[in-house]
């Protein structure tokens, strides 16, 4: 089947219909998420994957954003950990683990992040050390997701005492491998199925998959991918929120015509509607210059713009549904809270502000 199709239908079967389940459960979604056949989407063939193109893959992550940004966000970040451990994983244990991920019987989570550096990867400070007996690895890890579910977690880290990233490495830690835990899952005002919180590392045995010199590198190129796909969830999460209001205006009149036939609403919408034909159309230039050099600044563009119109297509289109915005029985107040985390998850908009600003930096010295 074609994999969006299957996404649109994961969408209207499981995530719709069980979403205040799996939020009053608190539990994350594991075997719905295993049975939705979007665990491999971009690992290779060969391993069980879909080996999906990033455009192709990209109407996956739409399909994906229009039922749940933060169920879909979670997605992104195991098939990130997927791709990357068929991709880089020879031998045993990798190998094993990268059937497991793609088939879906273990999730992956990722941590760069620590409580001290966030943007700034380069100042995080969990330490890898080689041993005789394979890689240890010690240290914090903050805003993890899929924290104590996640079976396998790719973990950047420094190899040594010099500053800057020419250092570090990505290793693969298994939950149940030993020295790790998770001391703090964070409170969150949404998304409550989802995990996130801290990784305490204690000479935790560790997988090398790239090598001290490449870890921030490998890290950035699975985060690109990452970057790409939450664009696509913002656009999925936009065209919802504007169905959702189109509906509604519909349906609903005041001072006797619909709600949409007052032409400031239309006007409003209308400009809904350019923002998602552009978001669309930067995420698609992005996916298909990914993994080349013009990749990141592309990415970069989508990651800034997405996000940010489809905070504004949400708070917008709630404004069109009058008080009913704000209630739950709506997903306007939800939309405006995931399009918020939207903006900061795999780098946040002012640092894709950074990325583009460097490019023209550069240009402007050809100037
Ligand atoms: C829901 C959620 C899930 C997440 N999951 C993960 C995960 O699984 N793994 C993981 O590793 N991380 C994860 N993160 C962390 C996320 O990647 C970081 O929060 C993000 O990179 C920003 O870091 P920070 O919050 O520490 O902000 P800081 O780096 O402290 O920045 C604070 C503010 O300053 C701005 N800023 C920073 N540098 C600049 C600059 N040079 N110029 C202008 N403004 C700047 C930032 O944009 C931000 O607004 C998650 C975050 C969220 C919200």
């Amino acid at each position: 089947m074609d994999p969006a199709a299957l996404a649109a239908g994961f969408v209207r079967e499981q995530v719709r219909p069980r979403l205040e389940e799996w939020e009053a459960s608190a539990r994350y979604p594991r075997e719905a998420v295993r049975a939705s056949g979007l665990t491999g989407l971009f690992a290779p063939a060969g391993t069980g994957g879909l080996d999906l193109s990033y455009p192709d893959g990209m109407a996956v992550f739409e399909e994906l954003g229009r039922g749940d940004a933060a169920l879909a966000f979670s997605i992104s970040m195991h098939n990130a950990v997927a791709a990357a451990v068929t991709r880089a994983g020879t031998g045993d244990p990798l190998e094993r683990w990268g059937a497991r991920l793609v088939r879906g019987d273990a999730l992956g989570g990722f941590s760069l992040t620590e409580p001290h550096a966030g943007s700034d990867a380069t100042a995080i400070t969990t330490r890898a050390t080689e041993m005789s007996d394979g890689w240890r690895v010690t240290g914090r890890k903050a805003w993890v997701s899929l924290a104590g579910e996640a079976d396998l977690f790719l973990v950047v880290c420094k190899t040594s005492d010099e500053p800057g990233h020419r250092d570090m490495a990505m290793l693969a830690v298994e939950r149940e491998g030993g020295g790790v835990s998770f001391p703090a899952i964070y409170r969150k005002a949404r998304a409550a199925f989802l995990p996130i919180g801290e990784m305490a590392l204690e000479d935790a045995p560790a997988h090398l998959l790239a090598p001290p010199g490449q870890g921030l590198r490998a890290a950035l190129g699975a985060i690109d991918v990452a970057r790409c796909d939450i664009a696509a969830i913002a656009n999925g999460l936009h065209a919802e929120a504007l169905e959702h209001a189109l509906r509604y205006g519909r349906d609903r009149k005041v001072f006797g015509r619909r709600v949409i036939d007052h032409q400031g609403i239309q006007w409003a919408l209308a400009d809904i509607e350019t923002d998602l034909v552009a978001g669309r159309l930067l995420t698609r230039a992005a996916a298909e210059r990914l993994g080349t050099p013009e990749g990141p600044v592309a990415v970069a563009h989508a990651k800034r713009f997405c996000p940010d119109a489809a905070l504004r297509a949400a708070i917008v289109c709630s404004e069109v549904l009058g008080a009913y915005g704000w209630l739950e029985d709506h997903p306007l107040a939800r939309f405006i809270d995931l399009a918020k985390m939207l903006q900061v998850v795999d780098g946040t908009t002012e640092i894709q502000r950074v990325v583009i600003a460097r490019d023209l930096l550069k240009r402007a010295e050809t100037l």
